[in-house]
């Protein structure tokens, strides 16, 4: 069954490829969101209203099942900030090296982080409603970035249930999908689909 993916951020959509195509998983092809689809802004106060809000758009515009994902971290020492507001964190148009500096000067190292993922399904033939699925990932800060791979904050998030003293950006693809806040909300989804939606 084919699944359309609310997101024009290619880190999110490279993790969603692999984890719908994980094994054991069944057959679940992923397609992009075409250019042409612009997505509403992102208002809502939590990550599955803004989630909803991406995959039902994109459902309307294309009359197809579709699935998008809000997401970002709370970090406890700033009462949960940046949260929903997590790509804006140091502006408007902030680029992901702003905003983890900016993590990084306002928080204490080793204070308590978490990653949380809102996963929207909709299905237009099934009148529209969505189904939501959430994961987290509980973690704390590093005193450096450390680690070329993942994206967003991951060079300053160490994982609770990860390899110790590694952060996000050091793990492998399969390592970061086995615990990350995107992975729990995918395999979430997929086992609902699995049992029929
Ligand atoms: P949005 O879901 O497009 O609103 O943006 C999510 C924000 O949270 C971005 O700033 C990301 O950098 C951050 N974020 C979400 N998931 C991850 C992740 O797996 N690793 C690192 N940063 C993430």
């Amino acid at each position: 069954m084919k699944l359309l993916l609310a997101t024009h951020n290619d880190h999110k959509r490279r993790e969603f490829a692999r984890l719908l195509a994980a094994p054991g998983t069944s057959d679940w092809q992923l397609d992009a969101l075409p250019a042409s689809v612009i997505l509403p802004p992102e208002e809502g106060n939590t990550f599955a209203a803004n989630a909803i809000v991406k995959a039902q758009a994109a459902a309307r515009a294309s009359g197809r099942p579709t699935i998008a994902d809000d997401s970002g971290i709370a970090a406890a020492a700033l009462g949960g900030a940046p949260g929903v507001r997590s790509a804006r964190f140091a502006g408007e148009q902030a680029s992901d090296e702003e905003n983890l500096a900016k993590l990084l000067r306002e928080a204490p190292a080793g204070s308590a982080l978490e990653y949380v993922c809102a996963l929207a399904y909709v299905d237009p033939a099934s009148g529209g409603e969505a189904r939501v699925f959430e994961g987290r990932c509980r973690g704390r800060l590093a005193a450096d970035p450390r680690g070329e791979r993942g994206f967003g904050y991951d060079p300053a998030f160490l994982p609770e249930d990860g390899p110790a003293g590694l952060t996000m950006a050091e793990l492998s693809d399969e390592q970061k999908d086995a615990i990350s806040h995107r992975g729990r909300a995918a395999r979430a989804l997929l086992a609902w689909l699995q049992r029929g939606a």
